[in-house]
């Protein structure tokens, strides 16, 4: 399903934890790639290896403000991910969502671009229809600590749908589930870097609320496949579009699973949920299916695995916490 015209691409949140595994296939399938971001998430560090690399070039920019490049396809992953990331400055969260596609979709109208948004399943909140449809329209909470991410995703989407109705821009959407992998920052509070961070240091792993609330993860490899399919699909196509894993898991099912992966002799300790934690998740990915012939092919034991033997491999203590409460 790739192409093999040379483009020129822009992956906005390039450096994160995403973003750099995608600039990776970019750049190896000899694309132009130009990755731009503002580290806030995320450190040079996941990038570095590219810079040798003549089709690879990295610009340091915060999508609240324009910029000016010619490209050809532009993926906007630029915003924190994490909860703990992006509650940090709430505002600056929403911001980033709403002028980041602001400007990027400017960006892809003027240089007549594709350009795809990575897109979220908070865009469902706590939900009601399980699994979750492209067609359920969402529970989203609009006042509560994650509404600065669920709601600045949710006018993104608006965005891109209103600039492709009434411009032509050439957009895509993809919503992506609970993905994980290697390069994820240990630090960034997300359920498979804690567990697996406290699981080698052998301490407590953290359970908030019972553990009995769902997730289906993703492993990071599946998903960049998703979305570069979904980048080159026929244009009559633009989505919105669920990529994730639909085996779903309760949290505590995870923690089990970290355990034995890691043979930690860690306790599970359990502490409050927060605030709207949604309680289940789970992605129908019928539509995947049949548009991009895409589905997951690695098992979460499997991606925990390579997750482990990366976190295994690093310095933690060259990671900096990105926000003061972690
Ligand atoms: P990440 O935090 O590792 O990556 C986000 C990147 O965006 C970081 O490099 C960060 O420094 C950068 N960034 C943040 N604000 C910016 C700004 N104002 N200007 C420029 N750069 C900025 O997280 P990730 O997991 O790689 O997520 C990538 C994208 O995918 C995000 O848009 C996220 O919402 C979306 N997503 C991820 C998941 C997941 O489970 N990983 C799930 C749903 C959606
Ligand atoms: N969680 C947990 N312990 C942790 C971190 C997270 O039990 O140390 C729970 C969290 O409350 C949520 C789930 O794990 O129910 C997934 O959390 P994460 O922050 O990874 O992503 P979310 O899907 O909530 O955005």
């Amino acid at each position: 399903m790739t192409t093999h015209r040379i483009q020129r691409i822009l992956v906005t949140g390039g450096a994160g934890f995403l973003g750099s595994h995608l600039c990776e296939r970019l750049v190896s399938q000899g694309h132009d790639v130009i990755c731009l971001d503002n580290f806030f998430t995320s450190q040079k560090a996941n990038v570095a290896h590219l810079l040798c690399h003549p089709n690879f070039e990295l610009v340091r920019h915060d999508v609240t403000q324009p910029i000016w490049l010619e490209v050809d396809e532009i993926y906007n992953l630029a915003c924190p991910a994490a909860p703990g990331h992006y509650q940090f400055n709430p505002i600056k969260t929403t911001k980033t969502s709403v002028m980041g596609a602001i400007n990027v979709l400017g960006m892809a109208k003027r240089c007549r671009a594709k350009v795809l948004q990575a897109s979220t399943s908070e865009v469902y909140g706590d939900p009601e229809v399980h699994p979750q449809p492209e067609s359920y329209r969402g529970s989203v909470n609009p006042i509560g600590p994650r509404a600065c991410y669920d709601e600045g995703k949710r006018a993104a989407e608006t965005l891109f749908m209103d600039y492709y109705r009434m411009n032509g821009v050439n957009v895509r959407i993809v919503r992506i589930f609970n993905t994980y992998g290697p390069r994820m920052h240990p630090f960034d509070g997300r359920v498979v870097s804690n567990f697996i961070r406290q699981a080698l240091a052998g301490e407590d792993i953290t359970i908030f609320g019972d553990g009995s609330q769902t997730r289906s993860f993703c492993y990071r490899d599946d998903l960049i496949e998703g979305m570069i399919r979904m980048m080159n699909a026929p244009d009559a196509f633009c989505g919105p579009v669920n990529l994730g894993n639909p085996d779903e898991f309760t949290i505590k099912e995870l923690a089990e699973l970290v355990i034995e992966l890691t043979e930690a002799k860690s306790k599970l300790v359990y502490e409050p949920l927060p605030t709207d934690d949604p309680t289940r998740r789970q992605p129908d990915i019928s539509l995947a299916l049949q548009q991009l012939q895409w589905q997951p092919t690695i098992r979460l034991r499997d991606g925990l695995k390579r997750t482990i033997d990366w976190f295994r491999s690093i310095e933690i203590e060259e990671y900096r916490p990105p926000t003061p409460n972690y």
